[in-house]
């Protein structure tokens, strides 16, 4: 329901904050660098098919390799990389090439499209973390692709124990299991509270939450998600739009992206990422007797599937449901230049919103943008269409 003309109510949220100050200092964060200091490894990774839980049961904090939070100038980037890699790509590598990620002990993949793979190949050869594992991810949801990707997440946990020269035992994986399913409990109930006609967290806010995800230790992450939901649950902030938006496409992880949306009146409420709900949205299922490895390859693979999976209906109806769940007015399709899974999946995706009536705004982005000019204007003319639809 689109509300005009009100403004939204929005007062400071002590815990938004801290994380907020997590991801001004990434990637040297003072929780990363305190792991460390502890004698702990902290392990870089990559893609959302990387199965965290392994690393977390070996006492290894895994962060997500990210690039720059603004577009930059990628003269080094592209001196490694074809350009025609995408921007996300060539940003981190750039930021490896220029130390930033110089703390890792160990960087984690899947080969998930011809952009991640050239990362990966290039950080081994250029900036050389002790450890470095590429998992093979295959692009069905069948049998067989689950038997392959289980023989893929086992390697990944025997390689891990030959370099650690530990055995990583079932009772700590299945610790892990329940920490990380603790985060996606608590992330969900960050996301029903935005199925609010006047959520109480904007869609830039949830992004800095999601960041912060994927950047500290879940334990001390589920520790202050739990306090924030607390502090959402005490003050009436409202947050009202011109129109409901979802966004999805390409890795996107800017704040600033979202916040120029905002700006404007569009007001997100649901997306479908890699840094949001695709992180978080399946919970790893541990059947009686089914080994903890045997059921986290499993959630892995038929987690909220990436544009790359075929058939690409099962993303399609995600997304769909996210629309009436989150009473989506429209859709803003960000797609980064040169990626091919979701470029490729856009025309498929804009016929099934069109069958429900969900209007798409489509854009070329690159990596870090902060949704400036052009973008804007686009954004300002996407509104008033979607406001006229409801008169
Ligand atoms: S943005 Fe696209 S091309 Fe780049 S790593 Fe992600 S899926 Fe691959």
């Amino acid at each position: 329901m689109v509300i005009k003309d009100k403004p939204s109510t929005s007062v400071p949220l002590p815990t938004l904050e801290r994380f907020r100050q997590v991801n001004y200092a990434f990637p040297k964060t003072e929780q990363i660098l305190e792991h460390q200091r502890q004698g702990g490894k902290v392990f870089g990774w990559l893609c959302t098919y990387v199965p965290e839980e392994i690393m977390h049961a070996a006492g290894i904090l895994p962060v997500r390799v990210t690039g720059y939070s603004q577009e930059m100038e990628l003269e080094d980037g592209n001196a490694y990389m074809y350009i025609n890699n995408c921007s996300f790509s060539r940003s981190c590598l750039q930021m490896g090439l220029r130390g930033e990620y110089q703390f890792l002990d160990g960087m984690v993949a899947g080969s998930t499209c011809d952009g991640a793979r050239r990362l990966f190949d290039l950080w081994q050869y250029y900036i050389k973390t002790p450890f470095a594992h590429m998992l093979t991810i295959p692009r069905k949801f069948t049998e067989k692709a689950h038997d392959l990707y289980y023989q893929q997440v086992v390697q990944f946990q025997e390689h891990l124990e030959e370099f650690l020269g530990q055995q990583i035992a079932d009772e700590q994986l299945r610790h892990s299991i329940e920490v990380f399913n603790r985060a996606r409990a608590l992330l969900r109930q960050l996301y029903e509270l935005r199925k609010a006609d006047a959520p109480p967290i904007s869609g830039a806010e949830t992004m800095e939450v999601l960041n912060a995800s994927f950047r500290m230790p879940k334990e001390l992450f589920n520790q202050w998600l739990e306090k924030l939901l607390a502090e959402l649950g005490r003050t009436g902030n409202r947050h009202q739009g011109r129109a409901r938006l979802m966004v999805v496409g390409s890795v996107m992880n800017n704040p600033e992206f979202v916040k120029s949306i905002e700006a404007q009146g569009g007001l997100m409420v649901a997306d479908e990422l890699c840094t949001s709900t695709r992180y978080w949205s399946d919970p790893v299922v541990l059947e009686e007797g089914q080994s903890p490895v045997a059921a986290i390859s499993r959630r892995y693979l038929n987690n909220f599937p990436c544009a790359r999976m075929v058939p690409s209906d099962e993303r399609f109806n995600r997304i769909l449901n996210l629309v009436k769940d989150f009473k989506v007015d429209g859709v803003i399709s960000q797609i980064i230049r040169y990626c091919v899974p979701y470029a490729h999946d856009l025309p498929l995706l804009r016929d099934r919103l069109k069958e429900v009536g969900v209007p798409v705004l489509a854009l070329d982005v690159e990596y870090g943008t902060s949704g400036s000019g052009q973008i804007q204007t686009r954004v300002q003319a996407f509104l008033e269409m979607l406001e006229a639809r409801k008169r």
